[in-house]
């Protein structure tokens, strides 16, 4: 018996229909007549970009001030300076940088009918521009401060990945909030069994140690791989004599990462050129990518994309695994095996031939 006070529709059929509009429903001029599911519209929208998105790494610091916001900027351009197709999601409300990292402080943002969309960062040599998404493009001021509460914020996580419109990428980097609050459960509950691991970023001072440690256990408690630490001010190198040395002693940090069972993945100097890159627009790894400060962050780059291939290439087994139980043939299977990183299609190509599938 239908309860439905909306002729041919039942509200207690939970059967999703869904509008097909690129965006989230507080952004939708529909919204107060709309009496489709909306729990549901966001969940296959954030569903459908997800579907899109190959690894996602969450750059975290569980302390303010340790160059996160540096870290992922430098992070995702140097993965696109690879070849990849990489967009940066800025998660960190109180604090919206990467605007100001690529080059777009004071640009804004229309919805269109596929969504947000995020601004294009091009550069020499990129193949792909990096896309940016921030709520620094949605505010009436650069300066305008952001005071919500938890609830605002959850829904923005929901936007962050789900109304901006994406588009196919290898990585998408996200520019964690400073903690373990609210904004990081609900983009590590929102992208459970995706591809998703953490970076971190720390400064060897015992007071950021001390955070780092707690955002470890947080990946280490919810199973979220962690593709190692990447230091920050490790060091000084001087502007007149290219000489290093080091601020802080960093043997605690290196202890306490060991006893943690954490790499360090890079340790970038504590440098002019880095402390203004956020100033010219452009990440430092594009634009000096032979400078010292580029190639510090290059086993970062290549960690992350490491963990990526790693998620790549497990997923093209499944899907292997999935076409061979089909008993699809064998040109698909062929394009499939494509699809896998080259160093390990040759195993795969043996495991599959000794299961006679390619014969
Ligand atoms: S309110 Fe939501 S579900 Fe309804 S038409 Fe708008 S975007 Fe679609």
């Amino acid at each position: 018996m239908s309860v439905s006070h909306f002729p041919g529709r039942d509200p207690l059929a939970l059967v999703p229909e869904d509008c097909g509009r690129g965006h989230a429903c507080q952004f939708c001029p529909e919204e107060a007549q709309c009496r489709l599911d909306k729990g549901q519209h966001e969940k296959k929208l954030i569903e459908s970009r997800l579907a899109e998105i190959g690894q996602i790494i969450m750059v975290m610091a569980n302390k303010g001030g340790v160059g996160k916001s540096t870290v992922s900027a430098n992070v995702a351009a140097g993965l696109a300076a690879q070849g990849y197709r990489v967009g940066v999601a800025d998660a960190d409300i109180h604090g919206p940088n990467q605007s100001r990292f690529f080059g777009f402080v004071g640009e804004r943002i229309r919805l269109s009918k596929k969504g947000l969309p995020p601004k294009a960062f091009e550069y020499d040599g990129l193949e792909h521009p990096v896309k940016v998404g921030s709520l620094g493009f949605m505010m009436e001021h650069d300066d305008t401060p952001i005071v919500w509460r938890d609830a605002y914020k959850h829904d923005f996580m929901h936007h962050l990945i789900g109304s901006f419109d994406w588009g196919p990428l290898d990585f998408l980097v996200i520019d964690m909030p400073p903690g373990t609050g609210n904004e990081l459960i609900t983009l590590a509950d929102m992208l459970e069994g995706h591809d998703v691991a953490a970076l971190l970023a720390t400064t060897p001072q015992e007071v950021a140690l001390m955070d780092s440690l707690k955002a470890v256990r947080f990946c280490q408690e919810r199973g979220l791989p962690l593709i190692g630490v990447v230091e920050n001010m490790a060091g000084v190198t001087c502007p007149h004599c290219s000489g290093h040395f080091h601020v802080f002693p960093r043997n605690h940090l290196a202890k306490a990462l060991e006893s943690a069972d954490v790499n360090s993945v890079a340790q970038i100097p504590l440098s002019p050129a880095l402390s203004s890159g956020s100033d010219t627009g452009a990440p430092i790894v594009v634009t000096d990518p032979e400078g010292p400060e580029a190639l510090a962050f290059a086993p970062a780059i290549a960690a992350c994309e490491a963990q990526g291939r790693a998620s790549f290439a497990e997923a093209a087994k499944h899907s292997l695994a999935g076409l061979t139980q089909a008993g699809l043939d064998s040109e698909e299977l062929q394009q499939a095996l494509n699809s896998v990183p080259p160093e390990e299609r040759e195993e795969l190509r043996k495991q599959l031939e000794s299961l006679r599938v390619l014969s």
